[in-house]
């Protein structure tokens, strides 16, 4: 994560702050003597408020515990032009504050909260948010997935300059349109990144550490006979251009096998190299795969049974927001329906 996103919120203008005094207003503290709640849901991106909408119309009273990001990744992209219901597109963080409304109107209760600590191994469960306790009889976990990050100079400070992370969200802005772009990476991301681009840029160059993709064959084939995508192997970007100018204007290559540097002139940057879940709380207490995206064992719900999974920290496949909203109500109604027969 960049510092950025993983800073908390601390003052200033930008949208992250403007959620959290949206939050604020009606602070929700977490005490000690806090009743036990029926649902806590940790993450609050689109898996997340979808879950507290529904739990909160099945009348459990959810309670939201935002993490450090409000509203999940999507608040940092511009214009979600994917997501139903939305012909002219819809910002980011506008579309999170209209699901956390939403929720909220039928009774979800909002905290700021970073869970520390997790105990699944008796019930009621013990959630530690920030030092204090907190007991609920089920618990959802929405708390989705960051982008990996290249970590070289430029990148960070470009962001939303140039440098994104999401061709589907960012592809067709208009600084992007008939310009040579880059993708970084060799998987079926950056592949299918690659490929969507080719609508938009003029040329979309592919940069990969190693002279063959790892992504699959049918995909590698597909991008690799693709007209409009060049690729260039063995290769890394070492510097994102240029900070000085606040905007991507190229990029710094180094040919790893030969060392020749070179500077390729292009427009956007696009970081497709993996996304690291954010399930690091979890480790050892629930079932995750060896990349630590938790795996569902019966629908929703984990090897915890009343601990149930949602969106982008258990899919490394769709990652899209209307597939994590869809994940969101499915925990919600596979919860509801736990409770129900657990209380017979
Ligand atoms: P991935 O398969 O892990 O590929 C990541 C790529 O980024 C690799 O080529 C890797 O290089 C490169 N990379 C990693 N760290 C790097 C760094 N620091 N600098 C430069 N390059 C770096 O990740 P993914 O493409 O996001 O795919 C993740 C999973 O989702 C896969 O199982 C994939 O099949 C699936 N997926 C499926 C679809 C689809 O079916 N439509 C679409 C997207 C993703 P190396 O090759 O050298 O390791």
């Amino acid at each position: 994560m960049s510092d950025r996103k993983s800073k908390r919120c601390t003052g200033g203008p930008d949208k992250n702050n403007l959620i959290f005094n949206l939050l604020v207003r009606v602070p929700v503290k977490v005490y000690l003597s806090r009743p036990m709640e029926k649902v806590v849901i940790i993450g609050s991106g689109p898996a997340g408020w979808t879950a507290a909408l529904y739990t909160a119309r099945a009348q459990l009273a959810p309670l939201v515990l935002t993490g450090q990001q409000p509203g999940g990744l999507l608040t940092t992209t511009s214009i979600v032009e994917n997501f139903p219901g939305f012909p002219e597109g819809v910002d980011g963080y506008e579309l999170m504050t209209r699901m956390q409304k939403q929720a909220e109107r039928f009774g979800a209760k909002t905290s700021f909260g970073v869970v520390e600590s997790v105990d699944f191994s008796q019930k009621p469960f013990a959630l530690i948010v920030d030092g204090e306790k907190v007991l609920a009889e089920t618990v959802i976990i929405a708390t989705g997935a960051g982008h990996k990050h290249l970590g070289v100079p430029g990148e960070h400070e470009l962001e939303t300059k140039g440098v994104t992370y999401c061709a589907t969200c960012d592809g067709a802005l208009p600084a992007f349109r008939n310009q040579p772009l880059v993708v970084v990476g060799g998987g079926d991301s950056a592949c299918e990144e690659a490929q969507y681009l080719t609508r938009f840029g003029s040329v979309v160059y592919l940069v990969h550490r190693r002279d063959s993709l790892r992504a699959s064959k049918i995909m590698a084939e597909r991008t690799l006979a693709n007209p409009k995508i060049k690729p260039i192997w063995d290769s890394a970007i070492t510097e994102i251009l240029d900070v000085k100018q606040d905007n991507v204007t190229g990029v710094k290559l180094k040919n790893l096998k030969t060392g020749e540097e070179k500077i390729l002139p292009v427009a956007g940057v696009f970081i497709a190299i993996g996304h690291v879940p954010n399930t690091k709380v979890f480790q050892g207490k629930i079932t995750t795969d060896e990349n630590g995206f938790i795996v569902p064992q019966q629908g929703t719900m984990t090897n915890v049974p009343g601990v149930f999974v949602a969106g982008d920290c258990a899919d490394h496949v769709y990652r899209q927001a209307i597939t994590a909203a869809g994940a969101g109500c499915a925990a919600a109604i596979d919860c509801e329906r736990f409770l129900a027969a657990e209380n017979q």
